[in-house]
């Protein structure tokens, strides 16, 4: 057999681990430097030469798209489909495992997901119950506390010497909240892999039969495990299994989640005679943004050591643009992604990138008005959206009357007078009878008035049929029904403006995102139904199909979410002190070293042009903030970048710049340039920020030093340059 393709295109190391027959082994490397070639070309390997069924391999990666990609690359390599091989993220794979072995995991059949949204209203609903003061007991807070003890493998009995009140008090609290998930059937994120842990760890059998079974476990990724995601590898591969795992300590970017690179070195001690191979020519970027970004990263201490080196040509500078604002910042972006366009290059090679979600809504801004079509991954995904959430909590009482998440969530959306002291009532039946909410209404609508009763009575007749249709109807148009039938689009239409209308096509989008819907990967055991699964990977994957999968279309994600990917041009916009590194961060040297690495990540996803920006007066939360530009930018030598000067300075050197951008973010509006110094006659003095509008209408936005910033129009407020 031919398999001179397999390994053609690898380079003598990448060679080696693909090959390599030992049980264990460990590929440590930078960015770009081929670690998941190595995977996938791996998993053709075992599949073509070593004769493994692949449903025999576990593959596992970190985020739904990469997961996504993986499998693509597997498949083009392999030339076929692998539907059924367990390549995916812990929690898609894990969950999988939990819905074929639900009893085996002490739950009900039909479990369902508890979003971090959801999570949080139980929670909420627990404290409630507990009579314990929310502003005490914060939901956010012990929602954290919680999710960290899940993630270090640990229940309430087993709690780290519960040494202060708060902790015993969250611990309360967790205890509780369990109690409750168990009673309504459902899990959240971390508990799945907790579950799943102590399932095995409980049923030898089964834990026997997924050793076997999995002869290779392959982990992309590695340095951002977490202690459960750990031991749960360690569990199945067992003393027979073969592991072979990649990773970056300088790309460990969710040490806030319990990510631990220190599994790195356990693994190493955890299983004897790993074999460790390094990989140092990076193939992604330009000599000019590697240089860049090694520098940056250099200055981390504590680092496993490992230089990258590139063949690719020098390519441009890194550039650095310091914008007057958050809104000036996403005009030059928009900019370049323009004339990147007019070199006929395609939308979807552009990413943007930023280290907070919040970033996004001005930078979408911008890019909405210039008519540009945009993704985002991660953020305000689509499943998370108000509209959306209400339609599939119908879909979920749907398939299972006893949800009490759903039924919240929806027994008066949209309206129909079931106010707050009803649900109270139903609230305190349904403890009392010891039922669900579901239930317990229906007894409660026999005992109350006529309007509630039949209020009620409409609702159940809309569910008992949304059931009939679930169960008679592909999932198409189940939704479709769901949605002539509910009224959501009407009730969600009402709001005003562009608000009600992005709602209704979000709900309209639904159903094209059913119709498209097929799930990645199915096993003969799982018995879920469309619908079900449907669901499940909405709570799962949380928007990553929320535009249209092919589109060619900008790329916007935080620097969290960008682990893994490449593009040809990059933004990373922000690149202010206080917003990156985040200002929670800067007090503490190991918090910082993580926001390094972000910042590596980030820089390293470039392959040909990589523009770092930030604002000089940003506006968070309705107040301008003025910061420096971030450290990061500094530990960049001169060599290797260039800024971008303002339209308004002096353009010293222009060699890789391209003017007609300066001409597209001209600054000066009647007589004012941006930045000048002006007086007003009862504000004071100040500095012009932002401008609009021109002509008569041109308005400037200028920040008094003793008024703040306010935006006046030119022709009336008498300003005078200083
Ligand atoms: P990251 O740390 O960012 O996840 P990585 O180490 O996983 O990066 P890959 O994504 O596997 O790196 O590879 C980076 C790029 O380099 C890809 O476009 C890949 O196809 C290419 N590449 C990797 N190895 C080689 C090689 N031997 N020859 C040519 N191209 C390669
Ligand atoms: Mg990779």
């Amino acid at each position: 057999m031919d398999i001179s393709y397999i390994l053609d295109d690898l380079n003598p190391i990448q060679r080696e681990a693909v090959t390599e027959e030992l049980p264990y082994s460990l590929v440590l490397a930078g960015a770009g430097s081929g670690k998941t070639k190595v995977i996938t070309h791996k998993v053709a390997w075992l599949c073509k030469v070593k004769e493994i069924n692949p449903l025999s391999l576990m593959t596992v990666t970190f985020t739904n798209k990469a997961a996504k990609e993986m499998r693509g690359r597997i498949e083009s390599i392999l030339g076929e489909q692998l539907n059924q091989m367990w390549c995916g993220t812990f929690h898609g794979l894990f969950h999988r495992m939990l819905k074929m072995h639900w009893e085996e995991a002490g739950l009900v059949k039909s479990f369902t997901i508890l979003d971090g949204d959801d999570q949080n209203r139980v929670i909420k609903r627990v404290i409630k119950k507990m009579n314990l003061d929310e502003a005490t007991w914060q939901p956010r807070q012990t929602q954290w506390f919680i999710n960290k003890q899940k993630d270090e493998g640990r229940r309430i009995a087993k709690l780290p010497n519960k040494a202060t009140y708060v902790e015993e008090k969250m611990a309360d609290i967790y205890l509780e909240y369990q109690k409750t998930c168990e009673e309504e059937g459902v899990i959240d994120f971390a508990e799945i892999l907790l579950r799943c842990h102590e399932m095995l760890t409980k049923n030898p059998n089964l834990l026997n039969h997924y050793q076997k079974r999995f002869q290779h476990i392959l982990v992309d990724e590695f340095q951002d495990t977490n202690e459960i995601q750990y031991l749960l590898l360690k569990q199945l591969v067992g003393n027979e299994g073969q592991m072979t795992v990649v990773g970056d300590d300088d790309q460990s970017i969710y040490s806030w989640r319990g990510a631990k690179s220190s599994n790195i070195n356990r693994f190493i001690n955890d299983f004897k005679g790993v074999k460790t191979l390094k990989l140092e020519q990076n193939y992604r970027s330009t000599t000019n943004i590697l240089s860049a970004a090694n520098a940056v990263i250099r200055n981390n201490p504590e680092r496993l050591g490992k230089e990258l080196w590139t063949e690719k040509e020098e390519g441009e500078l890194v550039k650095i643009y310091r914008a007057f604002n958050e809104r000036d910042e996403a005009k030059f972006i928009v900019d370049i992604i323009k004339s990147w366009m007019d070199e006929g290059r395609s939308l979807s090679e552009c990413a943007i990138i930023y280290r907070s979600n919040a970033q996004s809504r001005i930078l979408e801004d911008s890019i909405l008005r210039a008519e540009l079509p945009y993704r985002i991954y991660g953020g305000v995904r689509f499943y998370e959206r108000l509209e959306i959430k209400n339609a599939l909590a119908y879909a979920k009482l749907a398939l299972d009357q006893n949800n009490d998440t759903a039924f919240e969530r929806i027994i008066n959306v949209p309206t129909r007078g079931i106010g707050a002291k009803t649900m109270d009532q139903i609230r305190e039946a349904a403890r009392e009878e010891n039922s669900s909410l579901y239930v317990a209404a229906q007894n409660f609508a026999n005992s109350s008035g006529p309007k509630i009763a039949n209020s009620l009575k409409i609702f159940f007749e809309l569910v008992e049929k949304l059931s009939e249709s679930a169960e008679k109807k592909e999932i198409e148009g189940f939704f479709e029904e769901l949605l002539d039938n509910t009224d959501l689009k009407k009730f969600h239409g009402k709001e005003p403006g562009e608000k009600g209308r992005s709602r209704v096509e979000n709900l309209e989008e639904l159903i094209s995102a059913a119709a498209g819907f097929f799930s990645i990967g199915e096993d003969a055991d799982d018995e879920r139904s469309q619908l079900e699964m449907f669901l499940d990977q909405a709570s799962l994957d949380a928007g990553e199909n929320q535009a249209k999968e092919n589109e060619d279309a900008i790329q916007m994600m935080t620097l969290h979410s960008s682990k893994g990917l490449e593009y040809s041009v990059v933004f990373v916009a922000g690149c202010e002190e206080g917003l990156f590194p985040h200002k929670r961060s800067t007090e503490d040297p190991k918090q910082l070293a993580e926001e390094r690495r972000l910042c590596y990540v980030g820089m390293t996803r470039a392959m040909e042009r990589l523009y770092l920006t930030y604002a000089e007066v940003r506006n968070v939360y309705g107040v301008d903030g003025f910061s420096p530009a971030s450290r990061f930018l500094k530990e960049i030598p001169d060599e290797f970048k260039y800024e971008i000067r303002m339209a308004s300075e002096n353009i010293s050197k222009s060699k890789s710049f391209s003017p007609k951008i300066v001409g597209g973010t001209d600054h000066k509006v009647g007589g004012f340039a941006l930045g000048d110094r002006v007086g007003h006659p009862s504000f004071g003095e100040g500095v012009i920020l932002n401008y609009e509008g021109d002509g008569s209408n041109a308005r400037v936005q200028v920040n008094f030093d003793q008024e703040g910033t306010k935006w006046l129009v030119l022709s009336f407020a008498k300003l005078n340059k200083i």
